[in-house]
């Protein structure tokens, strides 16, 4: 199953720990992770195997979008920060419009990824 992660700066701490509370899960369950530059990188230094696309504000949550719309990404954890402003939120906005057109799970936070991680 692929799962895209994508954080924004200021949430991008709190990706990590998540990612390292349900590593275990992570690996048992065989989820290839796919993910926006930036946080694919913080993911690899964790240990994690991560295929990364451009980084948020280049394209790669339009790249992720695409893949949703595919049905290559079956899940996406996307934790926004909601106190940032960011230069490309008309690709924000189009991602979680192509979850909802293609009713792929989506969690803007780790309380709800944790639910839908769970769920797998
Ligand atoms: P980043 O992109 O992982 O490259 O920082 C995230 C985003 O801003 O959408």
């Amino acid at each position: 199953m692929e799962i895209a992660i994508i954080a924004h700066d200021g949430k991008k701490a709190e990706m990590i720990q998540f990612l390292m509370d349900f590593k275990a899960l992570i690996l048992a369950k065989e989820i290839q992770l796919v993910s926006t530059g930036t946080t694919g990188k913080n993911a690899e230094k964790a240990g994690f195997k991560v295929r990364k696309f451009l980084s948020g504000p280049y394209g790669g949550d339009a790249q992720i979008a695409g893949r949703v719309a595919e049905g290559k990404t079956e899940m996406v954890f996307f934790f926004r920060d909601p106190l940032d402003k960011h230069p490309h939120e008309p690709d924000i906005a189009m991602l979680m419009r192509l979850c909802d057109v293609h009713d792929v799970p989506l969690a803007t936070n780790p309380a709800t990824a944790e639910l839908l991680i769970k769920a797998i």
